[in-house]
């Protein structure tokens, strides 16, 4: 299937590892030209030499981060100075938290608020009216199943993801007038470098190997018993940002191996 995406311009965030890199590599793979950001600047660097490696056109890497409104200026605009526009927002960049309500002060739940929410609503008054001036353009936004399903441990990472959920819809509703297609993905159990992180430390506490604990958490879950790559969730957001999906707009896809308990 020819996805159309040869030649388009793509910026995500948080593309330096795990789903955002993969998206970013897919997006590449297929002739898009594509920015990522991310803070870590060795790792950026590492991830556009990989991208490249495989890549048709020209994938640059820039240090941002996207809690900071400042950033997220010079982010755009180095975007726009390489590629001369952007087609394709893939708001990304993002992480799980873990606290009590009780406990978890202000300043946390107004950090992840800027991490998983204003991030996109910033990016979207950026890139809008750069999308617009090119006929259209494409937004599609990481939320999590468990904006609609929430994990005990992490209620800030919940309320967030579910904020992004319906500022998708609402930016979906307001946007289609210009011919942007904004989408949210939820996914679900993608081992990528964070439940890495994670693994190991719990793991190592239960004195197994973060192999045999991840697994635990899959067959516990998911009733496809495993983990996704982040390789085989790419593929949706590659179709979402292809004009092959002209007519999906404000729609919020699951990917989670059937974790979901409800029907949707
Ligand atoms: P990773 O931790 O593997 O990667 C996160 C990426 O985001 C990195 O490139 C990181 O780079 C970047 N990032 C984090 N914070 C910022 C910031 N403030 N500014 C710029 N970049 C940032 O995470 P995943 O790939 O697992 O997750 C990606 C998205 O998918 C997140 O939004 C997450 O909530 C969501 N998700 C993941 C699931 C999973 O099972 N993995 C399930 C459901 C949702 P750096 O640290 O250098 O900034």
């Amino acid at each position: 299937m020819n996805l159309e995406l040869d030649g388009k311009v793509a910026l995500v965030t948080g593309g330096s590892i795990g789903i955002g890199y993969a998206v970013a590599e897919a997006l590449a793979a297929e002739g898009a030209m594509v920015a990522i950001c991310a803070r870590d600047e060795r790792r950026l660097e590492e991830a556009v030499g990989k991208i490249q490696g495989a890549a048709k056109r020209k994938v640059i890497g820039i240090r941002a981060d996207v809690t900071r409104a400042d950033d997220l200026r010079e982010l755009v605009a180095r975007t726009e100075q390489a590629f001369h526009g952007i087609d394709i927002l893939v708001n990304n960049a993002g992480t799980g938290s873990a606290e009590k309500i009780e406990d978890a002060s202000d300043e946390k739940w107004y950090r992840y608020w800027d991490l998983h929410v204003m991030a996109a609503v910033r990016l979207a008054r950026l890139c809008a009216p750069v999308m617009r001036a090119r006929g259209g353009g494409v937004i599609v936004n990481t939320a999590s199943i468990c904006a609609k399903q929430p994990l005990d441990y992490e209620p800030i990472y919940n309320v967030t993801k579910a904020a992004l959920v319906m500022l998708s819809k609402c930016m979906a509703n307001e946007l289609i007038a210009h011919n942007i297609r904004v989408n949210t993905v939820s996914p679900g159990l993608i081992r990528t470098p964070d439940w890495d992180k994670t693994a190991a430390i719990v793991a190592k506490q239960k004195g197994i190997s973060s192999d045999a604990y991840l697994e635990g958490i899959a067959k516990e879950n998911a009733p496809i018993g495993r983990f996704a790559t982040p390789a085989e969730l790419a593929k949706l957001y590659c179709f979402l940002c292809s004009p092959l999906a002209s007519y999906c707009v404000g729609s919020n896809y699951y990917v989670d191996g059937g974790w979901l308990k409800v029907a949707e």
